[in-house]
């Protein structure tokens, strides 16, 4: 069977050539090839000889997943539903601002984690996506937004200038893979983002936020959605693993490492839920030792979630306790919510393999 040249990094490309008997710095050319010209025809790679063009077409594929379907918000959001293979489907979405354009990206067929108020939890787990699955999504968006395939200005700018990995799954519960499309992401000859642009969000496997300060220190978001374990055991089910303390000491441990000098929290509003202004109060008191950004998040609705939004001035009041706070706190704004694409209402298609109490034995055991 072929390999597929999409899931190596430059050191496996590296490793590749030498097996195949040809020098390390052919590795970097198809790096560029592949990732910044967007080309997946051999034939087209023009300063690759024609022996080695040849070799590598018995041996290789450059393989992406395929575009189901392909949707543009009136705000100029896009979302892409991709296939993976045996009725499963997963989504991506490019937010287009005045000075960047973020994608968000998805590194798992569902999630096992089941967060109540979210729409991918709540369709179970099928499988974790493989790095070319993942850095697919960002090298099918920029070819797509028109911004890559021109050899003659290697220099163009990527339409894709941010990528949060907040799009379906847990990418710290699919960590290698994950991390092996950072590295792709990070690489000059393929995207050459800054690790300050490139955002993991977890919600809080804590040895493997440890795990990737060690390996690829990028921007960390927390979802945190709670300010006391009793909440959170509820919202998040995980916590009841990694409780708060842990969590927040896990933080502490990350920013050394860090290539910003905070965390982002993510705390997604819910009606009555955890939008009070003693809520407010007790999460000033939480993160106050620790360095960071709150992100407060407008629930977005999906069918029978359980779940009402909280109000705009429920949500204005809450920030205000916050900032009186001198916490630096944004309230994000819900982009591409006509065509289903904000937070957590990423669904894709997911044939769940683990039912509801195999989920739950999943929690307990992680
Ligand atoms: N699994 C990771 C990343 C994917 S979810 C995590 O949980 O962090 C990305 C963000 O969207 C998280 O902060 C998540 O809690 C939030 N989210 C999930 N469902 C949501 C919903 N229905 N409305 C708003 N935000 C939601
Ligand atoms: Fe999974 Fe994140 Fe959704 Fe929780 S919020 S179920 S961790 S994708």
């Amino acid at each position: 069977m072929s390999i597929n040249l999409l899931n190596y990094d430059g050191k496996s490309l590296v490793d590749f050539c030498t097996e195949i008997g040809e020098k390390p710095f052919r590795a970097r050319q198809l790096l560029r090839w592949i990732h910044q010209f967007g080309i997946v025809d051999f034939d087209l790679m023009s300063d690759l000889a024609k022996s080695l063009r040849e070799k590598l077409a018995t041996r290789a594929v450059i393989e992406l997943p395929s575009i189901m379907s392909d949707y543009a918000a009136a705000d100029g959001t896009h979302k892409w539903l991709l296939s993976v293979g045996a009725g499963n489907g997963i989504e991506t979405v490019f937010i287009p601002e005045a000075n960047r354009g973020t994608l968000c990206v998805s590194s798992q067929v569902g999630c096992a984690l089941a967060c109540t108020f979210c729409s991918t939890g709540k369709q179970g787990f099928n499988r974790n996506l493989t790095v070319a699955e993942i850095i697919g999504q960002l090298w099918i968006a920029n070819k797509k937004l028109g911004t890559c395939g021109d050899v003659t200005k290697p220099q163009t700018r990527k339409a894709v200038t941010n990528v949060v990995m907040m799009g379906m799954g847990e990418p710290l519960a699919n960590f290698e893979n994950v991390v092996t499309a950072l590295d792709l992401m990070l690489d000059d000859h393929a995207y050459g983002l800054s690790r300050r642009r490139v955002t993991v969000s977890t919600s809080g496997l804590v040895p493997a936020i440890d795990r990737l300060r060690e390996r690829c220190p990028v921007a960390l978001a927390v979802s945190l959605h709670a300010p006391n374990d009793a909440l959170r055991d509820q919202l998040v089910p995980i916590n009841k693993k990694y409780p708060i303390r842990e969590l927040l000491a896990a933080c502490q441990r990350y920013l050394p490492a860090a290539p910003r000098d905070f965390i982002t929290f993510e705390y997604v509003m819910l009606d009555g839920v955890n939008d009070s202004v003693s809520h407010a109060r007790e999460l000033v008191k939480l993160v106050q030792d620790t360095p960071c950004k709150l992100n407060l998040i407008p629930f977005n609705s999906f069918s029978d979630s359980g779940y009402r939004r909280s109000s705009t001035e429920a949500v204005k009041i809450f920030r205000d306790v916050l900032m009186h706070a001198e916490l630096v706190t944004t309230v994000r704004k819900t982009r591409g919510d006509d065509i289903a694409a904000a937070c957590g209402q990423l669904a894709g298609q997911v044939k769940d393999k683990t039912h509801r109490s195999a989920r739950l034995k999943v929690e307990t055991t992680q």
